[in-house]
């Protein structure tokens, strides 16, 4: 039978050339689990507690230790954990909150999401991350909240941000989305805010079989709030009680096992990521393609490594063609997107700038050495010496 064009792509992605480095392969975490998963998933099925239960409790104790907070609230996703953080400390219609422009879209989401007024702040062009200044730059008398993102696991200067929040009577929220493991100060994220952010998407640092995020804090009326949101609104113990407008963002029975039989293994698989990242800046030193910075109060989890290069479109494609699969975090800004736009029309220059020099390069806990060395050789034979990647 002759194939249609959609199914030689389909055959392509299933069977890259020989030596082909993917951008990220969750294979060999799975494989670590797998035996474990098979049988909490069996368990599940026998209890037949599909949703919420003791399986989505279990983990909830497990992820709020491994952050240090009192409390973690499992939700669906972890758009979903944003907004319901907004919404249960009141933020909505008429209020603004501060997001940096260089994020994944579903920062800004959650914001307009929960009735609010996304603010966007430009970042440092050395992190690509929120500053103290820029916060303080994009703050207005109707400025409620900042939502921190720690993008590509790292973390932003907490000190120094929740001083600027503190002293503008600003509640601080962290979308730690891409730092599980990270820590500011030996601080883990998602513990310096009043609450901190996650999604449980496969890709993640930690990542679940399917969708799931969580909400954590210090604050227990935040907690039991979000508790009962992501649940209808109903009240502990009372299925036809419902006090509060809430939403269905409740976590799924398998997904928390998945959660559980990964924990243990979470902080090898950083250790990983950061030998792996050691080795691509020790090979890329002195030459034209930079990794974007990293602060010395930072511990890194690196769940992206992303450099900064010259003629960044072309070399993506010559890597591609050289079997390295890259990806883009992220090309747009989101106050340049068409739902954003109407937001704001300062131009937000660091961001704007990266936007056409950042590209995220092969990184996965299971990376070979070898890989990260070929990557490297590609990238020296792509971006000629003389160019550079200058800073904004
Ligand atoms: C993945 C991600 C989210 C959203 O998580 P979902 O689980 O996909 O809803 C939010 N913020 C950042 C920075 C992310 O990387």
């Amino acid at each position: 039978m002759k194939s249609t064009p959609l199914q030689q792509q389909g055959a392509a992605l299933r069977s890259p050339p020989t030596g082909a480095i993917p951008f990220a392969d969750l294979s060999a975490m799975t494989q670590e689990v797998r035996e474990e998963v098979d049988a909490s998933f069996a368990q599940v099925l026998d209890t037949g507690r599909f949703i919420g239960g003791a399986a989505v409790a279990r983990f909830e104790d497990q992820w709020a230790a491994y952050c240090g907070t009192t409390h973690a609230v499992a939700v669906a996703n972890g758009t979903d954990a944003i907004q319901l953080v907004l919404r249960a400390m009141g933020i909505g219609p008429g209020d603004e909150v501060v997001v940096p422009t260089n994020t994944f879209v579903a920062t800004a989401e959650a914001v307009v999401l929960a009735g609010a007024v996304p603010r966007f702040a430009d970042v440092s062009p050395d992190t690509l991350l929120l500053t103290p200044a820029t916060l303080e730059a994009a703050l207005t008398p109707r400025t409620r909240a900042v939502i921190v993102v720690h993008l590509y696991g790292q973390m932003a200067d907490m000190q120094a941000i929740s001083g600027v929040a503190a002293a503008a009577g600003l509640a601080l929220v962290e979308d730690a989305a891409q730092a599980h493991g990270g820590s500011w100060e030996g601080r883990p994220a998602g513990s310096w805010g009043r609450a901190g952010c996650f999604s449980f998407y496969p890709g993640k640092n930690l990542g679940a079989f399917g969708d799931a995020g969580a909400v954590v804090t210090d604050d227990a009326d935040l907690a039991d709030h979000i508790r009962s949101m992501r649940n209808h609104g109903r009240s502990d113990g009372s299925h036809h009680d419902h006090p509060v407008l809430g939403t269905n963002s409740r976590m799924d029975a398998l997904q928390a096992v998945v959660l559980s039989a990964k924990l243990p293994r979470l902080d090898a698989w950083i250790a990983a990521r950061r030998a792996a990242a050691a080795r691509y800046e020790a090979l890329l030193a002195g030459g034209p393609v930079r990794l974007v910075g990293r602060a010395c109060g930072a511990g890194h989890a690196y769940h992206l490594l992303v450099a900064r290069v010259p003629d960044r479109d072309r070399v993506r494609r010559d890597l591609a063609g050289a079997g390295v699969e890259t990806g883009l975090h992220y090309p747009t800004p989101c106050h340049l997107m068409a739902p954003y736009r109407r937001y704001g029309a300062e131009p937000l220059p660091v961001a704007e700038h990266s936007a056409g020099q950042i590209l995220s390069l092969p990184l996965f806990p299971h990376m070979t050495h070898d890989q990260v060395t070929a990557v490297c050789a590609r990238l020296r034979e792509l971006v000629p010496a003389e160019a550079s990647s200058d800073v904004a």
